[in-house]
């Protein structure tokens, strides 16, 4: 009998550690979440699912669907808009305090041990055991998790936190006048092209809206100016704020290792998240999967080693989510360019779509430029340069922006 408080170890209850627990425990294998906060917690995110989670989620979350998402209202720099409607929802929206305890109230009844309001603060190897070490006291297992999201205190510990750009957002919890409340329960509002890699979003919920600005860190100067000439485009009667909140959205833009002996780190904890859109959730569920996949592997001696973890999470994720960063960097060259393509051209459009509901992927986009691939690494060449000169002349500027001041 082993001397560990559990064979797996899993730090933070966000969707990648609920996740890895859960397909842990249905296997009967020991697992403890250690989780810093009390369920049900805040969580500053859109909580808009893409549909593609509802089929690689082992059970269903329903319950905790607010509403169904079938048209996008686009514009660029809040002009030019125009709104686009599927047959089939594409987005379904949650309120991550909702979802998350619902994802951990599953992992606990499959089995799964949990203790909530204990942060790890650090974390030791030795020859076949992990130590994780909190305030209270240290605890030991076979193999670690790291499932604590972008504040990352175990990838950095064991240096897996490399190739990481620090993108950010903003998220608002805004009550509105109930007509605009049943008007858009099924619109999300986009907008893009202001600032390179920036966007805004609502996302409507079941009592108010949730909205966001996003992109990188080093043009966070732009991102309050932007929000309030945003939500003043977007025509809601908006009300009272609820809450308004940033957080960092990591984005892993280089292949690497994923982890280290006997630890690994999935999620936003890896940085695996899609730096088209910032959407991290499905990442952390598929991250988690492959760890518990890999745990299970290497505690029944299938496998001797992780490195199954790495490979996937290289092949199947990070291939597509380094084809985004691509067709990112094309995007914000051309925003007003993609953004009439979006209206005019129904194939872009229902591509768009497809690539949500995840009857395509990125690298389909790549396949289909057909005899224009030979020209696309030297475009996307050419525009990660303009892309970087123009991110350098908006973060000057950025320095002169007055705080409630529109972006121009
Ligand atoms: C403003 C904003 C909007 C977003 N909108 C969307 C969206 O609409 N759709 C989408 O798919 N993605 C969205 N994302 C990204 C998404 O929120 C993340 O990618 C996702 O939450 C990652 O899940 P995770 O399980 O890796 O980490 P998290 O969800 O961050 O969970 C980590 C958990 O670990 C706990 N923890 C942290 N440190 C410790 C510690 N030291 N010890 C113990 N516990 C710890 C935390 O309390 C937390 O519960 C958004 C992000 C932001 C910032």
């Amino acid at each position: 009998m082993s001397s560990h408080d559990a064979e797996v170890i899993i730090v933070g209850a966000g969707p990648a550690g609920s996740i890895a627990a859960y397909e842990l425990a249905i296997q009967g294998i020991s697992v403890l979440i250690l989780e810093k906060d009390t369920f049900p917690r805040y969580k500053v995110c859109g909580g808009g699912l893409t549909h593609k989670i509802l089929t690689e989620l082992p059970f269903s979350v329903e319950e905790v669907i607010e509403n169904r998402i079938n048209s996008v209202r686009f514009s660029h720099k809040f002009s030019s808009q125009f709104l686009r409607t599927s047959a089939n929802p594409f987005i379904y929206c949650t309120m991550r305090d909702r979802l998350d305890a619902l994802l951990l109230e599953k992992a606990v009844n499959a089995g799964a041990k949990v203790i909530t309001g204990i942060q790890v603060t650090g974390i030791k190897q030795y020859p076949g055991s992990v130590e994780v070490i909190t305030k209270s006291r240290n605890y030991t297992a076979t193999l670690v998790i790291g499932s604590e999201g972008a504040s990352s205190t175990i990838s950095r510990a064991v240096g897996l936190y490399g190739d990481i750009a620090k993108g950010m957002a903003w998220e608002a919890e805004i009550e509105a006048e109930k007509d605009d409340i049943d008007t858009y329960a099924q619109t999300v509002f986009l907008d893009w092209g202001t600032f390179p890699g920036g966007y805004a979003w609502v996302f409507p919920k079941k009592d108010h809206f949730s909205i966001g600005v996003g992109g990188p860190a080093s043009l966070s100067k732009w991102m309050m100016p932007y929000y309030y000439k945003f939500i003043e485009s977007t025509g809601i009667r908006f009300k009272e704020t609820r809450s308004i909140r940033s957080w960092p959205i990591p984005v892993k833009v280089k292949k690497g290792r994923f982890h280290n002996n006997l630890i690994m780190v999935t999620g936003d904890a890896a940085g695996l998240t899609d730096p088209m859109t910032g959407e991290g959730i499905y990442y952390a569920i598929r991250s988690g999967k492959f760890a518990a996949s890999a745990s299970a592997d290497f505690l029944s001696g299938h496998s001797s080693s992780l490195q199954p973890f790495t490979d996937r999470v290289n092949d199947e994720l990070m291939t597509e989510l380094l084809e985004a960063n691509r067709i990112q960097y094309i995007f914000n060259t051309i925003p007003l360019k993609i953004h009439q393509l979006v209206r005019d051209n129904d194939r872009v459009w229902n591509g768009f779509g497809k690539v949500l509901r995840g009857e395509r992927n990125y690298k389909d986009v790549h396949t289909a430029l057909g005899k224009w691939k030979s020209l696309w690494k030297l475009a996307v060449s050419i525009s990660k340069l303009r892309v970087k000169l123009k991110a350098i002349r908006y973060k000057k500027r950025g320095s002169q922006v007055n705080h409630q001041d529109p972006p121009v």
